[in-house]
């Protein structure tokens, strides 16, 4: 039986009648089954006690197998009903639950199905140590309702307690206080004692390891992976501390980060207690360690402080990429943190010129429109770095000193609650704009396209010197040569011997990833393949880290040489990062001569793909 169920008011992404009735807390007990790939067991939700005869929740391709009413122990069968699939099955269906009166508890007994996007089931050989399999979750923004049913809405935060059981040998986390060892019966229980909304529950299992900093962080990972990850990630406790010194204290207990499988389709993910991190950004040479800031500022924006609907998600972004920035200024320096400002604006230009000549122009404004759409196409540079410049453009016209306390008070005002965009406007001109006398163009900044005029531009001395390379590359200079000198020996007395001597003029090393990036975004696409095979033979940008070869893989394809496509084929197979691997099939299938090409490696490689890489790709093919 279906009924048709409208998605909220408040949420266009949820059906769940969270004004009526919402989960305080939810209590999982699950198995994870890795022969059939599937999860089995209950999630136990204590409401909030209301009148309501209906309690209805967000699922996305479970089977649900019975629903009961009352304590564990002393439960009743309840009837409930699956409603419709909306037409593009992004929000999956309402499942409604009659209940009486008073309605404290409600069992839902489950288990996943192959239409479970929000999981990631590894095959053992695909791992990095290769002995077991791995599994992991990715929730935001719409996928938990894929492996829980729940109020999968971010106006809702509850608390949460979960018993995995997996099979022996392996390890069990999640966004919750973690184990610091391997179980001896495969059993694990966690608890999350602070509200969170339902898109930060997290799990990962896998053969892992754990490396400790100090007592409250450290880091998890496959073997292979779990020295080079603590190396690179080795200022962890500092930008702890910088972050408390300026947003104050850190609320949640231990910070730990884990390396994720490489399918992972984000840099990273701010999941509570345990941070998601993506293994391109153990680069070797922590050029990439910003990734890391980002996700422990979240701790305060978007965990402590969280959007209230998918439309508000600057809201959550935009003050995580500024507060990444002003750690990262605290800890490594202005230029540094004024590099980061100008890659990212540079990428914010490039993403603001796709938006406007795509069919939903108005994505390229603050406050989302994405009623009726996958919250996922909100995800763009708009929520990010528009939103960062919006904060820097204001803390440029108040000064620091107040942007500070009033981004402070403003953690603290909204700490475990979620806001609106038009509530923070209110509380924007209440606490920080009428007190200074201050005229902002904030309606023009939250409600229309492109990026404001009065948008502050930030530069970095250090991407000049590269722009000056790239100019010189562009005029037909071999920059990389190496320089012969020649020197005659004085032999008694006399210039006899003639010695040469060749110099490297550039060092590939003195410069970090973002100055290369910096240096191959400036190449003129009228330079030819050979400068290019050129200087791939001094500088091997094509093995290089992830972030590099991605630019140079980009570069090859607009510039149609195809001599890298062996290992750029690698590259697609191997790496799940969104951010990667969509702008590189986007760029092939611009050109009809690589796109049956590109079509064959994603149909190779998309098995190995997260279903959020997966999606975005295939809608390439589709078009
Ligand atoms: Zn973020």
């Amino acid at each position: 039986m279906t009924e048709s169920i409208n998605v909220s008011v408040q949420d266009p992404h949820s059906y769940s009648n969270v004004k009526e009735i919402r989960t305080e807390h939810l209590s999982l007990d699950l198995e994870i089954n890795f022969d059939n790939k599937t999860l089995y067991g209950v999630a136990r939700h204590k409401m909030s006690v209301s009148k309501a005869n209906t309690a209805i929740f967000d699922i996305n391709g479970q089977v649900i197998q019975k629903i009961t009413v009352g304590k564990k122990g002393a439960e009743k069968e309840a009837d409930f009903v699956i409603g419709k699939m909306d037409a593009d099955s992004v929000l999956g269906q309402p499942l409604v639950v009659t209940i009486p009166n008073g309605t404290k508890y409600i069992n839902i007994y489950y288990q996943t199905s192959s239409r479970c996007d929000a999981l990631e089931w590894v095959e053992a050989k695909h791992t990095a140590s290769g002995k077991f399999p791995y599994v992991y979750s990715q929730g935001q923004a719409i996928l938990t309702r894929t492996w829980i049913p729940l109020q999968d809405s971010p106006a809702n935060r509850f608390t949460y307690d979960a018993t995995l059981h997996v099979p022996k040998g392996m390890m069990a986390l999640m966004s919750a206080e973690n184990p610091k060892k391997k179980s001896t019966d495969g059993t694990y229980h966690f608890e999350m004692k602070l509200p969170i909304p339902s898109y930060l529950i997290a799990l990962t299992v896998g053969d892992i390891g754990y490396r400790a900093f100090d007592k409250r962080c450290g880091v998890y990972a496959e073997a292979p992976m779990l020295e080079r990850a603590a190396k690179e990630f080795q200022d962890l406790p500092q930008m702890i501390n910088a972050a408390e010194s300026l947003y104050g204290p850190y609320a949640w207990g231990r910070y730990d980060v884990i390396v994720q499988h490489k399918s992972f389709p984000f840099g990273g993910m701010e999941n509570p207690m345990l941070t998601f991190i993506n293994p391109s950004i153990v680069a070797g040479d922590r050029s990439l360690v910003s990734v890391i800031a980002h996700e422990l500022a979240h701790s305060w924006s978007g965990n402590l402080v969280t959007n209230e609907s998918w439309n508000d998600f600057w809201l959550n972004e935009g003050f995580t990429v500024y507060s990444e920035h002003r750690i990262m200024e605290e800890l490594y320096g202005k230029e540094l943190s004024n590099t980061l400002c100008e890659i990212e604006h540079f990428e914010l230009g490039e993403e603001l010129k796709l938006i406007a000549a795509s069919s939903h122009p108005e994505d390229a404004r603050l406050y989302g429109s994405l009623k009726g759409r996958n919250p996922d196409d909100g995800m763009t540079s708009v929520a990010y770095v528009k939103g960062a410049y919006f904060l820097k453009t204001l803390e440029a016209t108040v000064g620091r000193k107040k942007m500070d306390a009033f981004v402070a008070h403003y953690f603290e005002q909204y700490k475990f609650k979620t806001i609106r965009t038009e509530q923070f406007h209110t509380f924007l001109n209440k606490n920080l704009l009428y007190p200074n006398n201050i005229e902002f163009n904030t309606d023009e900044w939250f409600y229309l396209e492109g990026l404001p005029v009065n948008s502050i531009t930030i530069k970095s001395k250090r991407l000049d010197l590269m722009r000056i390379y790239a100019k010189r590359t562009n005029a037909g200079e071999d920059i990389f040569a190496p320089v012969k000198k020649v020197r005659w020996i004085l032999v008694k007395g006399k210039k006899k011997k003639r010695k040469e001597t060749y110099t490297e003029q550039l060092k590939i090393k003195a410069f970090i990833t973002q100055e290369w990036q910096t240096y191959l975004r400036n190449l003129s696409l009228g330079i030819d393949t050979a400068r290019l095979d050129q200087i791939d033979r001094y500088t091997h940008f094509g093995e290089a880290n992830d972030e590099l070869k991605f630019e140079w893989f980009l570069l090859n394809i607009k510039k149609e040489n195809r001599s890298i496509r062996g290992k750029l084929k690698v590259f697609l197979v191997e790496t799940g990062r969104r951010k990667y691997i969509l702008p590189l099939y986007r760029a092939l299938c611009a050109n009809t001569k690589d796109k049956a090409w590109a079509k064959q490696v994603f149909s190779e490689a998309m098995g190995g793909y997260h279903s959020v890489s997966r999606n975005s790709i295939a809608s390439l093919f589709n078009q």
